[in-house]
């Protein structure tokens, strides 16, 4: 791993070790979504030592930190997340969580951390045209802060050109950067399914009505649905999660209740296979005597970069790490991600920064994301930061 761009944030430098200091802080004080109390105090005191100014307040706990260039131009925003996850750290490191089922499970922490980097650093170092704005961002795993924000004014109170964001990624070497053109995290809906029969005696099957039998044969039915409806070339998944029903083994129920997840990237295909769902639904519960309903909650929308945006990170990444550590063809996750909300009100490209691939370590940055071993890996911090630094020389000059 190298820092190949000039002015980039070195490894072992003042800052990283500052980071690391940040990073760790941040990581031993986890705090749920829209909870960041400590969090969000912790950051605006850091950003006020080093006379950076900062909005404070948006979806409750969010920061909008603001760096201005030597000349004036157009302004982009840089996005991190700042909450952790309900789960119960079993890492034993120093720097573990002292909140009790509380956890940086998904490098937020890092996040966070990478993006005052890049405000302290751009602060001291701000030749650049026009002006930064840094979006320290509550509820991204619960809530959708970044909806939040954006609904409470981010972008009337901070008009963007374009805005960016980050997620380290686990499983991607450290040094690498991955960009997408175009769908990174797929959409989220979940799907709430009741069949109702006629419960009755378990033994005596022709009284009644089996919404179990009916149930079974729906969840099988729908996964037919991406292998038969779709294109192979289109991208979704359907998994059932949760089945209610029952309570004891002589009497069948009345009901059933299924519940589950619905991913895609195309808003147009996830219609396509909310329609089928309902065919499916209403003709096997019309075969075998039940009715049903099914209901969708929306979740988040798929984060969808453009092509040029993500083209101008690329070039930042390629900068810090060089054009052949910068990927460019790895596939879009099915996990999905709040950063669309803020994305579907600008325009600008998300992207993944390794966070480590060390196939025989058991635990810490080689951990999949939300796994209680998990950690965010301090050597890649000076990366992340000069990538940001990078991008806002690229796109404002
Ligand atoms: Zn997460
Ligand atoms: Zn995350």
């Amino acid at each position: 791993m190298s820092n190949k761009a000039k002015g980039a944030i070195k490894e072992h430098s003042d800052l990283h070790q500052q980071m690391i200091s940040w990073r760790h802080y941040l990581h031993k004080h986890p705090e749920l979504s829209f909870k960041e109390d400590i969090t969000s105090d912790y950051i605006a005191s850091i950003l006020e030592s080093h006379d950076i100014e900062m909005h404070r307040g948006l979806a409750g706990t969010g920061i909008v930190a603001t760096v201005h260039g030597k000349q004036s131009g157009n302004a982009i925003a840089l996005r991190a997340d700042m909450d952790a996850l309900p789960l119960h750290e079993k890492n034993t490191f120093s720097h573990k969580s002292t909140h009790q089922g509380k956890m940086h499970a998904c490098g937020h922490d890092g996040h966070s951390t990478m993006l005052l980097g890049a405000a302290t650093y751009l602060k001291e170092n701000n030749d650049f045209t026009g002006t930064v704005h840094f979006i320290f961002q509550p509820a991204e795993e619960d809530g959708a802060g970044g909806k939040v924000m954006v609904e409470e004014g981010l972008f009337e109170l901070f008009p963007c050109k374009a805005v960016y964001g980050m997620h380290n990624w686990p499983g991607l070497e450290k040094g690498k950067f991955a960009v997408h053109d175009k769908a990174v995290m797929a959409a989220v809906d979940t799907i709430h399914i009741t069949v109702t029969g006629k419960g009755g005696h378990a033994a005596m099957p022709e009284q009644i009505i089996d919404p179990i039998l009916t149930g079974a044969q729906i969840i099988s039915a729908l996964q037919s649905i991406v292998s038969r409806n779709l294109s192979p070339m289109e991208s979704a998944v359907i998994s059932i999660t949760m089945l209610e029903a029952g309570h004891t083994h002589n009497v069948i129920p009345d009901t059933v209740k299924m519940t589950g997840t619905l991913r895609y990237f195309d808003p147009a295909l996830g219609n396509k296979i909310k329609q089928r769902m309902q065919e499916i639904i209403t003709h096997s519960t019309q075969a075998m005597g039940c009715t049903a309903s099914l209901d969708f909650d929306d979740g988040y929308p798929a984060t969808i970069n453009t092509p040029e945006h993500a083209q101008l990170c690329a070039s930042a990444a390629s900068a810090v790490v060089g054009t052949q550590a910068v990927l460019r063809d790895l596939s879009p996750s099915m996990g999905a991600e709040d950063f669309s909300y803020i994305l579907n009100a600008s325009q600008g490209a998300y992207i993944w920064i390794g966070n480590g691939e060390t196939p025989n370590e058991p635990s810490g940055s080689n951990c999949m994301l939300h796994n209680t071993q998990y950690d965010f890996n301090d050597e890649i911090l000076p990366l992340g930061a000069s990538y940001w630094v990078e991008l806002v020389k690229t796109v404002l000059g």
